[in-house]
C-alpha cells in the first residue's frame, strides 16, 4: 500500500485545487516557514477521519476550511482526497480487489462532513475501518510529528500499548469486541 497522490481544496492554506503527486517510494516537502507542510499532514490525517480540531492545529471543525487571506474571500468548504496504490490487496475487506483506492472527505461550513470511498459516500466507519490493523490511521504510528517522540517516551503504560496492539493487528479485534459487546 503506498500514497499516490493527495488532492487538496479549500483546506487550510490550499484554496485552490492541488494534486501532490508521490512518484516514488520515498518523497519530501519542503519550504519556508508558514508555506503549508504541515497542513498537507493535518490534511491526511483529517481525510481518515480525525474528529478532533485540537489534533488538527484548530479550534473548530471547520477551521480547515480556508478562512481567507489578503485579497481571497473565505470558501464554503474543503475536500481532501487521497489515492492510494493498492495492488498488493492490503487495504483489504470488499475493497482489497480494487488496485486504487481513493478516499475523500469533504466538510462545508454549516459542519455537514461527507466521506466518499472510489467516489461512492460512505460513513466514517467505513474509513477506520478501512485503516484498522494497517498502521495507518489518524493517530497511527505511521505519522511521526513534532513533539510524538517525546510523547511515547513519556507515555503511560496502556498509551503505549494502544501503539503495540496496532502495530501487531489486534486492535482491529479488539474493536469487534467493543462494538459487539456494546450491541
Ligand atoms: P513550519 O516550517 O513553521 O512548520 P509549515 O510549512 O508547516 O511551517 P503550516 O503550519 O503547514 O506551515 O502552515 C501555516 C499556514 O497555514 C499559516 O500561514 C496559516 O495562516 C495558514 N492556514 C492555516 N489554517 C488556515 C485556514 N483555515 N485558512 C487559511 N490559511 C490557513
Ligand atoms: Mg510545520
Amino acid at each position: 500500500m503506498r500514497l499516490k497522490s493527495i488532492k487538496l481544496a479549500g483546506f487550510k492554506s490550499f484554496v485552490d485545487p492541488t494534486t501532490v503527486p508521490f512518484k516514488s517510494n520515498m518523497s519530501a516537502i519542503v519550504g519556508p516557514n508558514g508555506c503549508g507542510k504541515s497542513n498537507v499532514i493535518d490534511a491526511v490525517r483529517w481525510v481518515m477521519g480525525e474528529s478532533s480540531a485540537k489534533y488538527l492545529r484548530g479550534e473548530s471543525m471547520t477551521d480547515v476550511i480556508f478562512n481567507g487571506s489578503r485579497g481571497r474571500k473565505p470558501v464554503g468548504q474543503a475536500s481532501i482526497e487521497l489515492v492510494f496504490d493498492n495492488t498488493a490487496g492490503k487495504l483489504g475487506g470488499a475493497y482489497a480487489q480494487y488496485a486504487e483506492i481513493a478516499v475523500k472527505r469533504q466538510v462545508t461550513r454549516e459542519g455537514q462532513s461527507n466521506y466518499f470511498l472510489n467516489g461512492t459516500k460512505c460513513r466514517r466507519r467505513d474509513i477506520t475501518d478501512l485503516f484498522l490493523g494497517t498502521g495507518l490511521g489518524p493517530r497511527s504510528y505511521a505519522i511521526i510529528e513534532q513533539g510524538m517522540i517525546a510523547r511515547l517516551i513519556e507515555a503511560k503504560p496502556e498509551e503505549l500499548r494502544v501503539y503495540l496492539e496496532e502495530a501487531a493487528g489486534i486492535s482491529k479485534y479488539k474493536e469487534r469486541r467493543r462494538e459487539t459487546e456494546n450491541r
